[in-house]
Parts: structure tokens; sequence; C-alpha cells
């Protein structure tokens, strides 16, 4: 059933699983887990629709790299899948082998443990059975690109598509504008007693249940738990510890334009790093794709008013001598695109703000910080893609000079795939959670959502991490019948 709490004060408490949070993540759980016979609550902050009385709970401020944190999530029933794009590629093998180059490990686990998930991952997001994630088109030759795989979701709007499953599923209770305001937990017992909910008008209550699982995503996941004083008491968590650290979205930089040789055609071409690539570079992964542009594109503020001065230019070929009035690039240039791997970094960070939100949660701060390390893969990127181009005598490419001259402040945009604050690992030295996603520390309390990821590649993170929300639902299914029986 679903309920608004606002209005219906009908908890039925205490239940088997507390789930917090219905994006993608959440509502995948809570039907695996209430369909395998348990009862289930879904406590989602928002309403059924876009407000601006929830979304301003995710208003924090920052003091790194910007990357709208307030402005691209969304706060309310299916959560960010309400606006995502729906493009999906798998992790690799590789991407669970090797520890990145940064310190720090990479995944406690191997590919093999979410592999297994990928076919009902992709049927959660419409993808057709069967398909092959098949290349789009050839690879590059030179060994170092090989053809990107991917598949486009419709893409799936988690609250249309799921809301009768949501209302009919027998045992699940998920409830609207019931926001997670604190995490109690008891020292003595190791565990999570209780979560606080609270409406918008202060009605607070406490929930019991014998598992508890964040899945509000990856940034919300983080301040709740730096939030909660049970837990700090306990020492369970931090201030100056692994939780919120280790930020990481995919690196959206304009690597710069080329020009195809004549016969090439102007298809869009993506691209992918090889496994030798990031092991003779030590660099990230990345996805790189090649437009050629149909109209003038323009990046200044002030294209419109420069659209016809541009089109003159490039007519007449003076394009660079007005480069000065607006960047922009002509028809028929190409212009590189990418999707560039982060690995994880102790400094790129949310920690709490002293401010606190209506409802009585500090705010968050973003400090999203690259590293050398991020540098030299966006270089290596460039610069091998560069001279492949040239080497596969398929065209020029004109690489930005941020790309190649690292002492040059880098132009960056954020993806918005929010990764890494709660990472899994082997040791609470280098993690917050361990390979079950269980929270160090705790009996009973769970993280689910890109937050958990080591490392992140360059894979797109939703359809990867419904396969460990799979994962999670099963274990804590098996779990729970073992300590039943
Ligand atoms: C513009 C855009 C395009 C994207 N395109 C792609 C793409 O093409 N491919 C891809 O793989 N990924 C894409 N993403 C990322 C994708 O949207 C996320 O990976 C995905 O939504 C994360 O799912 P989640 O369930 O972990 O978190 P979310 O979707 O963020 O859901 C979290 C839920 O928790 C709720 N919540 C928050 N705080 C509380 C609280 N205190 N109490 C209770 N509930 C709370 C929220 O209301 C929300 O419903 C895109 C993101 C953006 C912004």
């Amino acid at each position: 059933m679903i309920k608004d709490y606002q209005t219906q004060k009908a908890l039925r408490g205490p239940y088997d699983f507390c789930i917090l949070g219905a994006g993608p993540a959440g509502i995948t759980l809570a039907l695996r887990l209430a369909r395998a016979g348990w009862r289930v609550l879904l406590a989602e902050g928002g309403g059924r629709e876009y407000s601006e009385r929830s979304q301003g709970f995710y208003h924090c401020t920052s003091s790194g790299l910007e990357m709208y944190a307030g402005e691209t999530r969304l706060r309310f029933l299916g959560g960010t899948s309400n606006h995502w794009a729906g493009r999906c590629r798998p992790f690799d093998p590789s991407d669970f082998a090797a520890s990145p180059p940064v310190g720090l490990p990479g995944w406690p686990i191997g590919y093999g443990e979410i592999a297994r998930y990928l076919p009902e991952a992709m049927a959660i997001v419409d993808l057709p059975q069967g398909a092959d994630f098949k290349a789009m088109n050839a690879g590059l030759g030179g060994g170092d690109f090989d053809a990107d795989r991917f598949l486009l979701s419709p893409p799936t709007r988690f609250a249309q598509k799921y809301a009768q499953a949501l209302e009919d599923t027998p045992g699940l209770d998920l409830f609207l504008n019931c926001n997670c305001v604190d995490l109690e937990f008891d020292k003595a017992a190791g565990s999570v007693a209780a979560v606080v909910v609270s409406d918008y008008d202060l009605h607070r209550e406490r929930v019991q249940a014998r598992h508890f699982i964040l899945a509000m995503g990856a940034l919300e996941n983080a301040r709740q738990l730096l939030n909660s004083q049970s837990l700090r008491e306990a020492g369970v968590v931090t201030v100056d510890g692994m939780v919120g650290r280790c930020f990481m979205d995919h690196m959206n930089v304009e690597m710069g334009t080329f020009i195809l040789k004549s016969g090439q055609g102007t298809d869009t071409r993506q691209y992918y790093t090889t496994d030798a690539f990031v092991a003779e570079y030590q660099a990230g992964k990345g996805n790189v794709s090649a437009s050629v542009l149909a109209d003038v594109q323009t990046y200044g503020r002030t294209a419109e008013v420069k659209h016809f001065l541009e089109n003159l230019a490039c007519d007449t070929g003076v394009a660079s001598k007005i480069k000065f009035v607006a960047d922009f690039s002509c028809p028929g240039d190409g212009v590189l695109g990418t999707m560039i791997e982060q690995f994880p970094n102790l400094q790129s960070r949310l920690t709490l703000h002293q401010d606190k939100d209506a409802l009585g949660v500090a705010r968050a701060n973003m400090h999203w910080a690259l590293s050398d390390a991020d540098r030299h893969t966006i270089k290596c990127i460039g610069s091998e893609l560069a001279k492949q181009f040239a080497e596969a005598d398929m065209g020029f490419v004109k690489l930005n000079e941020f790309v190649y001259d690292t002492t040059q402040p880098l132009k960056i945009q954020p993806h918005a795939h929010h990764m890494g604050t709660t990472r899994m690992a082997e040791t609470p030295a280098h993690g917050v959670v361990d390979s079950d996603c269980k929270v160090f520390g705790t009996g009973n309390l769970h993280v689910a959502g890109s937050g958990i990821f080591a490392t992140g590649g360059a894979a797109n993170p939703t359809m990867p991490l419904l396969q460990f929300a799979l994962r999670l639902a099963d274990h804590l299914n098996q779990q729970m019948k073992a300590t039943t029986a």
C-alpha cells in the first residue's frame, strides 16, 4: 500500500526491513524483499510529484568544483530516475581486478558477485532480455580504444513503472513525505534500534525494524550517517573518518574538436579505453564520444546573438578571428565529449555544515576535488585519441590546451553520477561498508546505491547499482531465513 505520512500516521512497525529512500535502489530492494514474504517499510522523503518543499532539503554548499548537488538530484518518489537519461553500460571484470594507482584498495569482491544479476537489472530498466551490449562502431585500431558498448533504457521512470507494484505487493508499506531524520544506534547491542522519521510539520516517530537500509542516494546516505549522534558517540562514525570521503563523479571534459577526412560519414562514434591502455598508462578508463555537428554549436552565453556572425564566419573562413566573441564550432566540425573515471580521493568529500535544515538534519558541504592522477588520465586519453585518429588517417584532432598542459585550469562539468561516499572495502580503514554492504561496526545497517562503489570505472552507475541492490536483497533474505528458522 502507498500512504501519505503527512496526513496518515499509520506506520505498522516493527518491520523486518526499513528502507529509506524510494529511488531505483530503494524500490528494487523493497519489492524484492516484500515478494520474499517479509514486512517492509519503504520511507520516502518526497511526495508523488516534485515540490520545492522537499527539493529544498537537497540544498548544500560547495567548497570544491561545482557539481550542482542541489539541482541534479530529485527528491520525490522515483528519485533521480525521474530525469535520468537511461544510458546503461555494465562494469567489466577488469573494474574489479586491480587497485587504482592512488594508494587506496579497489573492490574487495570480484565481478562475478554481481554479474549474475545483470539480466534481472536489465529487465528492471526495460532493456531487452538477451540483448548484447553491442559495439556501436568500430574501435580505433591502435589498441587503446575499443568501440564503446551500451544500451539505452527508454529511460525507465521508476515511480511510474512500479507504482502499481508498490501499491499491491503484500507486506510492503510505502510512506510518502516520510523523512529519515535520525538513526538511533544501540551501542550495547551493536545495532541500529530505530530510525526516526518526520513529516514536514516536525511530527516525529521512531520506526523499529530488524534491518535498516539507507537508499537515499550517495550524498544523503553519507549525510545521515554523519548526522547521527548515537553512531558518532559509539565511534561507528567519526567526523574525520571514511564516511563522506572518496566522493567521485565521472568527469565530463570537453577534449577539443576534430575534423574528419572525407568519406568518414557523420555518425557519432563512441570509444572506450582498453584494459591495455589502462595498464600501460596507469590511467583511469574513459568513454569518448566523437560527434560531428550538423549546426553551429556555441558554448558562449551570448549564443543566440552571435548566431548570424558565426555562420558568416564559417562561410568565409574567418572563424578563428571572431573566436573572441563566442567560442563556437562550425557545421562539419566534430566535438569530443567524454565520461571519464575519477579515482577515489580522500580529499574529495562530503562533510557536515554547521547549519541545519528545517527538520534538524545538518546540511552538507560538498568538496568535489580531483587529483593529479585524474589530470593524468584526462591527458593520456586526449593525447592517445589524437594520435590514433591521425594514425588511422581518419582526420585531425585539436585538443584544448588544458588537456595536455596540466598547469592550466581544467574546464570540467559533472555527470551527476555520485559515487564513493560510503565505499566498500575489506576493512574500515579504507571504507564504510563491508562486502555485504553492511556498515562496519553495526549488525543491521546496510547501504544501497552507487555510494558503495569502491571505484567507478566509466560505466553509467544505475544498472550496476541495481545489480548490487538485488544482491543485497538476496543476502538479507538468506540471512533472515537463517535467523528465523
Ligand atoms: C540529469 C541526470 C542524468 C542521468 N543519466 C544517467 C544515465 O543515463 N545512466 C545512469 O546510469 N545514470 C544516470 N544518472 C544517475 C542516476 O539518476 C542515479 O544513478 C540513480 O537515480 C541513483 O539511484 P538511487 O536510488 O541510489 O538514488 P536516487 O535516485 O537519488 O533516490 C534517492 C531517493 O531517496 C529519497 N530521499 C532523500 N532523502 C531522504 C530522506 N531523508 N528520507 C527519506 N527519503 C529520502 C529521495 O527523495 C529519492 O527518492 C543521471 C543523473 C542525472 C542527474
